[in-house]
């Protein structure tokens, strides 16, 4: 089929975008709404555009670029995610060039004499070097294609990519009025969509805004018990041999556990703003062009990290909130292929996190928003239905059960917690909301210790009640109580407990409780075989075959010191490995082939497999 028809009926001026997205890119058919903005901008629209990471932003503009006159500027904020993207265009035989400061001043000269001669498609720049006197005059003696701004949110100056530079990028539509623009981010909320608009002189373009739902991610927190060793079960288990990224709180947890992982012989590589800038750069080079490291890092990684096979990205600790869960997460499979967003946590976070805002010299109103914030976070991570819906209508969007998250998949019982939790509440009152966790707990199992005998704690009626739970039992229901806002953290230097008002009713029996008993879940090593949606990607694929595949790919791309997923990404490898191709005809019938790379790697790849039948 070599036309398509659009919703009204009528022959859609689609037929060459969806030509090139076959010949160039090797994808069948566009997804979402990329035909409408491809359509919209090559028409000379502005657009903005809202999807979510791996969404599909990049062909919206891509396209739009080869199919228009002239040559397209993008402006992006980070030199490693212009250079990924360019090394992926110039794979596909795409005239693409970016110029940023690691060119040396006669590349640059090229690049600017390639444009002059209308011979570029496309030039990444940062905004800082677009808005020079100098290359806005360059732009002006060139066909320009169009303007397109990606990661458009750092215009926000309240979100945490702010880049003033980009603020001024409004004057783009000032000096070349009739060149049309696209911005794109992954970033959803209503205050920066809003922002992005009016500072980019976007308000009248055209929105496309999608589900910011990443199916393909699945969701899972268990309840931390043996941190290491539940994370090691995770990587040695469904996750054997993948790339990940594990977040952490602290610059020494993070050398700790890549220490640790690393003596188990994880390939584990720490990240941290502590570390020297040489030494971060390699491990992260590392990371990006070999096959299977795990990252164990602070936050301070990620931001243009753009690798598509990111397959687990694991949370030791509670992040900030869910928008900024929701980002790190975000960085998993990117390609499409399932991938997981794995969360532990604990008594111990519910706890520092509370304190940490109460502690902190934000004005009342801040503390409000906070407290909201880590409410929204705790709930999803107590959540008794699915987390997908917990995130989504965080996010703003209603959604069904997913059937791929832990809830949906191991529903786990709920079960009624009201007795305990009155009984806990009771402990924490009757000991004068002045203890922590642990004595309180001693006080419910009978532990007639030194200091609960010194407060003449085991005279309570409450002393030797709890019986009907193990230590380890009492912390959970003491951490879902903190959560959910029944217990609060005293403010003082030793986490004491307080019975919050709304824990009255249940005091006094009139609301029942209903919980979820928590999954300690050590990671199943044969999940893959049992899970179907696994199983699905993975097909009949064989690893030897897979792994020779991958080794060829790795020489290619060294050759070239591109990574290797700007040649082919897993999915793509797995597809040949699956299909086993015998011929060219072949190959090119695989997704994510286009015409470019079936010259250049197929006979390789052919190779490959032939060597293996
Ligand atoms: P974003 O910039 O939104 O994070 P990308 O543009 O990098 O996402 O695309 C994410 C992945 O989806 C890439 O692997 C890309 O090749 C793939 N992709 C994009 N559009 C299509 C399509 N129409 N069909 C199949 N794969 C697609
Ligand atoms: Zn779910």
């Amino acid at each position: 089929m070599s036309a398509i028809v659009s919703g009204d009926g009528t022959q859609a001026a689609i037929d060459p975008a969806l030509e090139i997205l076959r010949r160039v890119y090797g994808h069948d058919a566009f997804r979402g709404p990329q035909a409408a903005i491809i359509d919209h901008v090559v028409k000379g629209g502005d657009a903005l555009v809202l999807m979510p990471t791996g969404g599909g932003k990049s062909v919206c503009y891509q396209i739009p670029a080869l199919l228009r006159d002239g040559v397209a500027i993008i402006v992006s904020p980070l030199i490693a995610l212009m250079q990924d993207q360019v090394a992926a265009l110039q794979q596909m035989g795409v005239a693409a060039e970016c110029l940023n400061s690691a060119l040396s001043l006669d590349e640059m000269r090229v690049i600017e004499n390639r444009m002059r001669q209308g011979k570029l498609k496309l030039l990444y720049v940062a905004p800082e070097r677009l808005l020079t006197p100098f290359f806005l005059n360059l732009l002006r003696q060139v066909r320009i294609a169009l303007f397109a701004i990606d990661e458009a949110h750092c215009v926000s100056q309240w979100g945490h990519d702010f880049r003033p530079e980009y603020i001024q990028l409004s004057a783009l539509h000032e000096q070349f009025p009739a060149v049309p623009r696209i911005a794109l981010t992954a970033t959803a909320d209503r205050e920066t969509r809003a922002e992005i608009r009016e500072r980019l002189a976007l308000e009248d373009a055209e929105v496309y805004l999608t589900s910011f739902d990443r199916p393909n991610i699945r969701y899972r927190v268990v309840e931390r018990n043996d941190a290491k060793k539940q994370l090691l079960a995770l990587i040695e288990g469904e996750q054997k041999g993948e790339a990940g990224i594990v977040y952490c709180q602290s610059r020494k947890r993070v050398d700790e556990v890549a220490a640790w992982l690393s003596a188990r012989g994880i390939p584990a590589l720490p990240y941290h703003a502590g570390m020297d800038q040489a030494q971060r750069a390699r491990n992260q080079h590392r990371f990006l062009n070999e096959d299977g490291i795990v990252m164990v890092a602070t936050i301070a990684f990620g931001m243009g990290i753009d690798k598509p096979d990111v397959r687990f990205v694991a949370h030791l600790d509670l992040p900030s909130s869910i928008e900024a869960y929701y980002q790190e997460t975000g960085r998993a499979g990117r390609d499409g292929a399932p991938a997981e967003a794995w969360l532990a946590f604990g008594l111990q976070d519910v706890v520092l996190l509370r304190r940490r805002i109460e502690e902190s010299d934000l004005t009342e109103q801040r503390k409000v928003v906070s407290r909201r914030k880590l409410d929204a976070l705790l709930a999803f991570c107590e959540a008794t239905d699915c987390r997908r819906m917990a995130l989504l209508r965080y996010l703003g969007e209603d959604s069904q059960p997913c059937g791929n998250c832990d809830i949906c998949l191991e529903p786990g019982e709920t079960w009624d917690a009201t007795l305990p939790a009155q009984k806990l509440l009771s402990a924490c009152w009757r000991t004068g909301q002045r203890f922590g966790v642990a004595h309180v707990i001693d006080v419910l199992k009978g532990n007639a210790t030194e200091k609960v005998t010194r407060f003449g704690h085991d005279q309570l009626p409450v002393f030797g009640l709890g019986s009907e739970l193990d230590v380890q039992g009492w912390k959970s229901l003491a951490r879902q109580l903190l959560s959910l806002g029944y217990l609060f953290v005293q403010n003082d230097e030793f986490n004491t407990l307080g019975v919050a008002e709304q824990a009255r009713p249940l005091l006094k029996g009139e609301t029942q409780l209903m919980l979820r008993r928590p999954t300690v879940s050590l990671g199943r090593r044969d999940r893959r075989r049992k899970d179907p949606l696994l199983a699905a990607s993975l097909g009949d694929v064989d690893a030897k075959l897979f792994e020779a595949l991958r080794a060829r790919r790795r020489d290619l791309a060294s050759a070239q010191k591109v990574p290797p997923y700007v040649i082919f990404h897993d999915a793509t490898l797995r597809e040949i490995a699956q299909r086993r191709p015998q011929d060219l005809d072949a190959f090119l019938a695989i997704p994510g082939i286009g015409e470019r790379k079936l010259k250049r790697y197929g006979a390789d790849f052919l190779e490959v497999l032939a060597a293996y039948r």
